[in-house]
């Protein structure tokens, strides 16, 4: 069995990185454990090539960059980090079992799942796996990978319209491809991709894709008439939006509303010990920002670190005040 520490943080996005780092200025020991391979939550999973605008002191950010940061500041405490690996059990005795077989106790937990586990929404093809890896993408990791190529965006919402002006200073032909022709994404960057040279195939589904071995184009029928046309494409970007779950986390018998966690006022579950903020938490007024999810985190760490040890300060004073 691993070492018992003070406080097992769930999820290692923005929030729990914040927790971790907060936790560690308080000289919590910490593990942090996230199903994904490298640290950043939606950060890095969903919009890395995105700017961020709403993060204090950053008038304009990227999201990879911001995640960069934040792991460097989350980590400088030397966390124990836990990636690729899922939480799925929390025992009477405070355990936490893992999908790969894990056992990690520990004093107190901080969850900061986001949206839980998230999957993209499939375009639903029945050989749609098998073409991940020769050309089909759910959301754009690295921009320069499309350097050069004819990609054809699947999707009308922001995430669909973002990608389309960013592949278009990298990409040889940029299509957009949606099932109608209003779009779900902002109206100022709708009307900036329609003035660039990108296609538009509007009331147009994905039937199937075409190729040997790599993409080399999309057969699409159309919504209304159902008539068959090709889209020829080296590579097929998927926006169509993400199923995300609580997984495991649904069986901690915690009190969950809408897929999110029912807190208190101190970020408190109905689990003694066991605490949850950012996205993954619910209380009246909650908003998903990670402005307002790092002091959640902040508040929930300094709750726990009081349970943990009764004489210490609510309040540690200022990190200004510290050497760090
Ligand atoms: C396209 C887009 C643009 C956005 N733009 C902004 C913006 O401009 N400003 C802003 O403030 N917010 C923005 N957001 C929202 C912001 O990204 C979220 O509020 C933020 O990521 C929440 O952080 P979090 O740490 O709570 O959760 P997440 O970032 O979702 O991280 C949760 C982590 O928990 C892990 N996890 C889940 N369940 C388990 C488990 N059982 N075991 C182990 N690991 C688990 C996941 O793998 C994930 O890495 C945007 C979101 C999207 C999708």
């Amino acid at each position: 069995m691993a070492d018992q520490v003070d406080v097992t943080i769930i999820g290692g996005g923005p929030v729990g990185l914040f927790a971790a780092f907060y936790a560690g200025l308080r000289h919590m020991s910490v593990r942090i454990i996230d199903s994904l391979p490298e640290l950043g939550g939606q950060l890095t999973a969903l919009y890395p090539e995105k700017y961020v605008y709403d993060m204090p002191g950053f008038p304009k950010v990227l999201a990879k960059d911001l995640a960069r940061e934040m792991a460097q500041q989350g980590t400088q405490f030397s966390p124990q980090i836990v990636l690729g690996d899922t939480a799925e059990s929390l025992s009477e005795d405070m355990v936490i079992g893992t999908r790969s077989g894990l056992h990690l106790p520990t004093k107190t937990v901080i969850i900061s799942a986001g949206a839980g586990a998230f999957s993209p929404t499939k375009i639903g093809l029945a050989d749609e796996e098998s073409w991940v890896g020769k050309g089909l993408h759910y959301g754009v990791r690295h921009l320069a990978d499309f350097e050069g190529l004819r990609v054809a965006v699947i999707g009308g919402g922001d995430s669909a319209f973002d990608w389309a002006l960013a592949l278009s200073d990298v990409a040889s032909e940029v299509h957009v491809v949606h099932r109608r022709d209003v779009f779900r994404a902002h109206e100022d960057t709708v009307e900036k991709v329609q003035a660039l040279p990108v296609g538009f195939h509007l009331f147009k589904t994905v039937a199937a894709i075409q190729g040997e071995g790599r993409i080399t184009g999309i057969e699409m029928e159309d919504t209304q008439t159902k008539e068959r046309s090709v889209l020829a494409c080296d590579t097929v970007v998927v926006n169509i939006g993400f199923k995300s779950s609580l997984g495991p986390l649904k069986d901690w018998g915690l009190t969950i509303e809408k897929n999110q966690i029912v807190v208190d006022h101190l970020y408190r579950t109905n689990r003694p010990g066991v605490f949850a903020v950012g996205d993954v938490c619910s209380f009246e007024g909650k908003l998903k920002l990670i402005a307002t999810g790092v002091g959640e985190a902040a508040t929930a760490v300094c709750i726990a670190k009081t349970m943990i040890e009764p004489e210490a300060k609510l309040f540690p004073g200022h990190s200004s005040d510290m050497n760090l």
